[in-house]
């Protein structure tokens, strides 16, 4: 999940990390009050989860009230990558001498945090990290020893810095950066730019955290942040349902029982010349009613032509999931044709109840190839 960067810069607060004063705002009269409050020049930044805010006008520097509800009305409403500005952060504006970059991420491949430090920074990471690789210092920490004062100092020196208050204030920061990483569970905590003002203070003028999603049952007040308004309303809905479902662009809507199944699915309907509307997993053991739920979910999306069930029993009862299928078409009103292929334990007793049924819309296959191409040809 990540955070707007307000949130963030409140977790690098409460981790130590300076920033600046701010307040959140949803209107021009918010924006115009809050800088009065926190004394001008003010800096209007839009909040949403996107980069390059700066790039598409979504943050500017305002010297008085007048100018602050002028500004805070243009970035209101804006559209940024597909995300429209509804929140504004205002804070204290800064004098700016130089923009650092600094980072904590997972590095998948090592299964370790990785620390990234340039003196290049307020420009994107990957340009830096292209043209200039040699300016970015990158440096793993083992999670078992943990962070030690000497993965600051190899950041600080690695980068060049020699001011003496700036290596002290950096290395700092770096510490901080990463408890508020670790303590949160989050993938990436990023600061871009971590500047230096003209009196040598550093401090973080942007903040991009991302919490992993898994770890949110340990973070009841992080996950309270999320906002449900910019995610997709299917993957809220599913969500609510307890369902997992990942939306695409496609036509045939799939659900399988396990993840691994799910994505094969996915992947034999490409081959049949499809391209599947969702990702949806019923999991090990599936009873009707999430069967009922995942239908609720994939039938709310108007690019379904036809839906793929694709199961192959093994904790799961085939008969169970036909029981499901047949409850779904008593409760909801499905139009949509609905493909079954049905495997491993309980099939037969599954297909007879379907073949029973005999619900108008329903097609049974022998394959997951075949269900796969009848989902295709339908779906048209
Ligand atoms: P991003 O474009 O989404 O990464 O948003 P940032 O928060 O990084 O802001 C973009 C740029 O706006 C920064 O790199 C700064 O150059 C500038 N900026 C942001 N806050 C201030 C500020 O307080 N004072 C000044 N002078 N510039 C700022
Ligand atoms: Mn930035």
């Amino acid at each position: 999940m990540d955070l707007l960067e307000y949130q963030g810069k409140q977790l690098f607060g409460a981790a130590g990390i300076p920033v600046s004063d701010g307040r959140v705002c949803t209107t021009a009269a918010e924006a115009r009050a809050a800088a009065d409050e926190v004394g001008y020049p003010v800096v209007v930044k839009a909040q949403v989860l996107t980069g390059g805010r700066g790039k598409a006008g979504g943050v500017k520097l305002a010297a008085d009230a007048d100018e602050t509800e002028r500004i805070a009305e243009g970035i209101l409403g804006l559209d940024i990558n597909g995300h429209v500005v509804r929140t504004l952060w205002v804070e204290h504006a800064s004098d700016i001498e130089r923009e650092y970059y600094l980072s904590v991420t997972f590095d998948r491949g090592a299964k370790k945090p990785l620390l990234m430090f340039t003196t290049e920074g307020g420009v994107e990471i990957e340009t830096v990290a292209e043209e200039n690789p040699d300016a970015l210092v990158r440096l793993h920490v083992d999670p078992l020893e943990g962070f030690q004062p000497h993965h600051a100092r190899a950041l600080v020196y690695g980068a060049g810095l020699t001011d003496p208050s700036e290596q002290k204030q950096v290395s700092a920061i770096v510490e901080k950066l990463y408890r508020c990483f670790e303590q949160n569970d989050a993938m990436l905590a990023e600061i871009n730019p971590l500047i230096v003002t003209p009196d040598g203070l550093v401090k973080a003028l942007d903040a991009k955290v991302t919490i992993d999603d898994s770890a949110l049952g340990r973070h009841p007040e992080l996950a309270e942040l999320r906002d449900e308004g910019a995610a997709d309303p299917l993957e809220t809905l599913a969500r609510s349902k307890g369902v997992t479902y990942v939306k695409l662009d496609g036509t045939v809507g799939i659900v399988g029982n396990g993840a691994g199944l799910s994505m094969s699915t996915v992947d034999v309907v490409v081959v049949a010349g499809g391209s599947p509307a969702n990702f949806c997993d019923l999991g090990g053991g599936a009873s009707a009613d999430s069967v009922v739920n995942a239908l609720e979910v994939i039938t709310a999306d108007p690019q379904v032509g036809s839906i793929l069930f694709n199961i192959f029993g093994g904790i799961t009862r085939g008969d169970e999931v036909a029981r499901g299928i047949l409850a779904a078409l008593e409760r909801i009103d499905i139009t949509v044709p609905i493909v079954v292929r049905l495997d491993g334990t309980h099939a037969e007793e599954g297909r007879a109840l379907l073949a029973e049924a005999a619900p108008a819309n329903l097609y049974v296959e022998p394959t997951m190839l075949d269900a796969a191409r009848r989902a295709v040809e339908l779906a048209r």
